[in-house]
C-alpha cells in the first residue's frame, strides 16, 4: 500500500470529542493490515536510525511507537497518564488540545544520556510532546526527534516545540 493511500484510511468525526473540533479518527488506518503495514514502514523509514529507546504516549502513541521499537530493534518505554504506572515515576502537567493533563514515566525507564525518538499519531498543539520531552529531559536522556503519522498545521504544534528547542519532528502527513 502506499502513502496515498493509507492516509485515506485517516477518517474525519466532526464534533468529537465536543462541536466544532474534527477529530482525525485513525482505526480505520490501524484495522487495515496493509495500512497499519504501510504506515510503520513509512514511519521507520523517515526516522532517525541511531535511537537507543523509543518513548510513546497513552494510547495510540503505543499503537504506533511499539512496532517503530521493533523495527529500530530498540525497547519501547511507555509515558501514562497518573495512576497507571507501578514503579517510581516522574510526573509533568501540560495543556491539551481539549483540557489539562498530566504524563508520568517510570524514573529508571531510561537511563541518562540515551537517545530518544518520540513516536506518536498526531501532532496538534504539541502540549503532549512537549510535556513528554520534560521527563525525557528530566531523566538526563536525549531527545533526538519527534515521529508523528498526523500533523494538524493549523494548531500551530510545531512552531510550540520549536519554540521549546525541539526542531526535529518528522510528521508522514
Ligand atoms: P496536542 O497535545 O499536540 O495538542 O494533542 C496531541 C495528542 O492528542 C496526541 O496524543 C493525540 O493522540 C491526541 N489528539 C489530538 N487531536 C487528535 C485528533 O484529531 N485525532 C487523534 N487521533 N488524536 C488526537
Amino acid at each position: 500500500m502506499n502513502n496515498l493511500n493509507w492516509v485515506d484510511l485517516i477518517r474525519d468525526i466532526p464534533d468529537f470529542p465536543e462541536p466544532g473540533v474534527v477529530f482525525k479518527d485513525i482505526t480505520p488506518l490501524i484495522g487495515s493490515p496493509g495500512g497499519f503495514s504501510a504506515v510503520i514502514t513509512d514511519l521507520v523509514q523517515q526516522s532517525p536510525k541511531a535511537i537507543d529507546v523509543v518513548v510513546g504516549m497513552e494510547a495510540r502513541g503505543f499503537i504506533f511507537g511499539a512496532p517503530v521499537a521493533l523495527a529500530l530493534g530498540t525497547g519501547f518505554v511507555p509515558v501514562r497518564k497518573p495512576g497507571k504506572l507501578p514503579g517510581e515515576v516522574i510526573t509533568t502537567s501540560y495543556e491539551l488540545e481539549y483540557g489539562t493533563n498530566s504524563l508520568s514515566v517510570h524514573r529508571d525507564a531510561i537511563g541518562k544520556g540515551s537517545r530518544v525518538l518520540i513516536v506518536d499519531d498526531v501532532l496538534a498543539t504539541g502540549g503532549t510532546i512537549a510535556a513528554t520531552a520534560n521527563l525525557i529531559k528530566e531523566l538526563g536522556a536525549d531527545l533526538v526527534a519527534v515521529a508523528v503519522v498526523l500533523e494538524l498545521d493549523f494548531l500551530g504544534g510545531r512552531k510550540n516545540l520549536s519554540e521549546q528547542g525541539i526542531d526535529e519532528v518528522i510528521a508522514l502527513t
